[in-house]
């Protein structure tokens, strides 16, 4: 296994009941380095730009309106398979469907505030990064 690194959203709804440290004790838990962290409000651009591959869905408006209606958190995660654990901690979009001791199921609201983001490849990992750091901010 190689060390990788991905890119995290602790998403609105999350900032918004003060669960920042909550979702980052589940990341660090499941073996994940926070390497880069910033908390930021974004725009209807940038979330548009970042869910570009959702833009011909039902929800996409709803979405892009949601993570612009408060502050998210964005992180650089790194770790042994760190696109996988992410995945693993985070558990299924819909946290009805999420295992028990994942931030879904314990955290989330709905399918679509769903508290965080994680990215599902390795490539769209590298992309996602690029999106919201430069490279002098990500320190390992
Ligand atoms: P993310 O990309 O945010 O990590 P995901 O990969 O688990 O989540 P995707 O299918 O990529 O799920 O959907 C992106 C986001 O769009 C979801 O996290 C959720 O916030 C929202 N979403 C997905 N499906 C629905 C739906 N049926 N209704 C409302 N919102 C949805
Ligand atoms: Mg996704």
């Amino acid at each position: 296994m190689a060390t990788e690194r991905t890119f995290s959203i602790i998403k609105p709804d999350a900032t918004r009941r003060n669960l920042t440290g909550a979702v980052t004790k589940m990341l660090e838990n499941a073996g994940l380095r926070i390497v880069a962290s910033k908390r930021i409000r974004i725009t209807r651009h940038q979330a548009e730009g970042f869910y570009a591959v959702h833009r011909e869905r039902p929800f996409f408006a709803d979405l892009c309106g949601f993570m612009t209606s408060g502050p998210v958190v964005v992180q650089v995660l790194e770790g042994e398979n760190a696109v996988a654990r992410n995945r693993e901690v985070m558990g299924a979009t819909n946290p009805a469907n999420a295992d028990a001791g994942t931030i879904r199921k314990e955290l989330a609201e709905s399918i679509e505030a769903n508290s965080v983001h994680g990215s599902d490849s390795l490539e769209n990992a590298a992309t996602e990064i690029a999106f919201f750091f430069k490279p002098e901010e990500i320190v390992g």
